[in-house]
């Protein structure tokens, strides 16, 4: 037994005005032969993150349908979350020494977290790299493993380090299933007998996402000396090369030749212990220079979850101009808000925008600024892209689309009739068994 993380409970209820009638009933009909199931989902840290948000809603969703589903962290010390963290960027591409060592840390972390175990389950799912070897130990140890065992792997691994992968991979394949965001993810050598395509979910009833007065949007606007009277584009983006800031700043710089009045907002969350993510701010902040159009936010002044979605909502472009990203949460906060949306065409965010339908994908800084130009000119193209995107993302990345692909996989996984079979495009189940 690890510790459980304490959860607001939820109501799938609250979730029928925005989703509709169908989703709910068919949610329902999945959770019934469910109900009962003890389920764990079991990840490294309880805060901050796409994953921790994701289980805040999925969790007691499934509570709430009469799941008896639960929420854990496993242990770690420092010297093990050092390694974990460097398998991690090691995974999403970066090149990271990895020594006999460290793999010896990390085994023998697993090892002490398997002495813990003394449950079942009916269902275990393992998020991310940190508790892959869980399984394997717990059966080393002389115990049963219980119940359907699924990976699910939140990161792109198209560029992982092999030597790390081949490490991994037989770990990974202790398990009964395996859940990736896009199918460009899932790895060619991986042999499992399930592996299914769930992309991540934003909670429509978040502070982040939730509706807001008109009033409140103001006042954030206000407080940031934003002008609401003029146009301006947005991008929420940690300050990192890969999301491209400098290439926003030159987006901006291009199209305000047209649109005279543009402003830039760049919001960023900056840790205090992420020297990297400074180094990157300053520069991106010389890169602005004396501009006074252009805002540079973080958290530190007081941007929060309410502040961010204000300025998406208020935002006449949400840009996302990522050269790589795993799927771009605030490009599906965009589009939910309405909002048209311009992102570089890579990792999860042509799942998202399609082109030309509910946003733009881009591949450089003249196509980005002008596309950015074309919707400014344009508000009618504006309103349908953003119409369009919202209905996109109503279909296939809420919470609750994610709480019905989690049902349909148990049901796969454990052989039960799915009478409610998934979509093509997101749940399809590929069998690539041996
Ligand atoms: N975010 C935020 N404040 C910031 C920067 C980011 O709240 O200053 C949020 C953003 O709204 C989104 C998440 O952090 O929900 C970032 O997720 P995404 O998938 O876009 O990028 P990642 O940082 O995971 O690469």
């Amino acid at each position: 037994m690890f510790t459980s993380v304490p959860l607001v409970p939820r109501s799938l209820e609250d979730y029928r005005p925005i989703v509709g009638d169908e989703e709910i009933e068919t949610i329902r009909a999945l959770a019934e032969p469910l109900k009962g199931a003890r389920v764990l989902h079991l990840n490294a840290t309880a805060f901050g993150g796409g994953v921790s948000e994701l289980l805040n809603a999925l969790v007691p969703l499934k509570q709430d349908l009469g799941i008896d589903a639960d929420w854990q962290v496993m242990r770690g010390s420092d010297e093990f979350f050092a390694v974990t963290k460097a398998l991690h960027n090691s995974l999403q591409g970066a090149f990271v020494n990895i020594s006999a060592d460290m793999l010896d840390t990390y085994l023998q972390n697993i090892r002490l977290n398997a002495d813990l175990w003394d449950e079942t389950y009916d269902f275990v799912v393992i998020h991310d790299p940190q508790p892959v070897a869980l399984k394997a130990m717990i059966a080393q140890s002389g115990q049963e493993p219980a119940g359907h065992w699924v990976w699910r792997c939140h990161i792109d691994l198209t560029a992982a380090q092999p030597d790390v992968w081949d490490f991994l991979r037989p770990y990974v394949e202790t398990h009964h299933g395996a859940i990736f965001t896009i199918p460009q993810y899932v790895k060619n050598d991986l042999r499992m007998p399930h592996i299914a395509i769930i992309p991540p979910a934003i909670d429509p009833l978040s502070p982040k996402n939730t509706e807001l007065p008109a009033e409140t949007i103001r006042t954030v606007l206000g407080r940031y000396g934003i002008d609401p009277e003029r146009p301006f584009m947005t991008q929420v983006s940690r300050f990192d090369p890969w999301k491209d800031p400098l290439g926003v700043i030159d987006v901006y710089r291009i199209a305000r030749e047209e649109v005279r009045e543009l402003q830039l907002v760049m919001v960023a969350s900056m840790a205090h212990d992420d020297p990297e993510g400074w180094s990157y701010f300053e520069r991106t902040a010389r890169h602005a220079g004396n501009d006074y159009d252009i805002f540079l936010l973080s958290n530190l002044n007081g941007v929060g979850n309410v502040e961010v979605n204000a300025i998406q909502r208020a935002s006449n472009i949400v840009m996302q101009k990522s050269l790589r990203e795993g799927f771009g949460l605030t490009v599906t906060e965009g589009l939910w808000k309405h909002r048209p949306v311009i992102g570089g065409d890579v990792g999860g965010i042509p799942t998202q925008i399609l082109n030309g339908q509910t946003g733009y994908l881009v591949s450089s800084v003249s196509e980005a600024a002008e596309r950015a130009v074309d919707i400014l000119e344009d508000p009618r193209l504006a309103a349908e892209l953003g119409s369009r995107g919202h209905d996109h993302v109503r279909t296939n990345f809420l919470t609750t689309t994610n709480l019905k692909r989690y049902l349909e996989l148990m049901h796969t996984l454990h052989g039960t009739e799915n009478r409610h079979a998934a979509s093509d495009m997101h749940s399809a189940d590929i069998h690539c068994g041996h």
